[in-house]
């Protein structure tokens, strides 16, 4: 589906660093920040995420907060649609649909603003990476509850081992750059 060179994905995977240990132990965090740092990687990540869906019909990029924000906004530039931050509750100052979803210990909760889609919209929801898949299916409900279509999913960095696309819809489309088994 990835069309994109992959001498520039070899280089977009080195430049993940992987941090163990990292919020708590057991975690093997991938933090992309590295790629933020280099203009040459940082629009090779743009451009890769954006070219699974440059015909998809996308009327807008749903990012979830906060390191949705990192790519999500250049995605939405490079695709030339608009951009929706979907956050954490009692962020967004105005009128908000709501969506709790359940975490390892407990629940959480995410906001978007109510004229952030509309009927019509075919939504691409966008994070950085897709762990157990909990927070992007959740990010789904939102959208579909709001009324508007889902033209799919976007990461950067898939982490094969939790399997999270098995919690997205089985007919969606996913877009993921970098997939890691470890
Ligand atoms: P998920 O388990 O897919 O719901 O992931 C929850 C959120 O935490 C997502 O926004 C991910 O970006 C982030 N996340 C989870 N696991 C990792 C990880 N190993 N490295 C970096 N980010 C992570």
């Amino acid at each position: 589906m990835n069309s994109f060179p992959e001498a520039s994905v070899q280089s977009l995977h080195d430049a993940v660093r992987t941090v163990q240990d990292f919020p708590q132990p057991g975690i093997a965090f991938k933090d992309v920040t590295p790629i933020l740092l280099d203009p040459v990687l940082f629009r090779q990540a743009v451009e890769a995420l954006a070219e699974p869906f440059r015909n998809a019909g996308v009327t807008r990029i749903a990012g979830i907060e906060a390191r949705g924000f990192l790519f999500g906004l250049s995605l939405a530039r490079e695709l030339d649609v608009g951009f929706v931050p979907i956050r954490k509750q009692g962020k967004l100052p105005w009128r908000t649909y709501r969506m709790e979803y359940d975490l390892e210990y407990g629940t959480d909760c995410m906001e978007m603003h109510m004229d952030a889609v509309v009927e019509g919209d075919c939504i691409l929801i966008h994070d950085d990476v897709i762990a157990t898949g909990g927070t992007a299916a959740a990010a789904a409900k939102l959208i579909q509850e709001a009324g508007a279509e889902l033209a799919g999913f976007s990461f950067l960095v898939e982490l094969n081992y939790l399997s999270g696309r098995k919690r997205l819809a089985s007919d969606a489309l996913i877009g993921s750059v970098l997939r890691f088994d470890e």
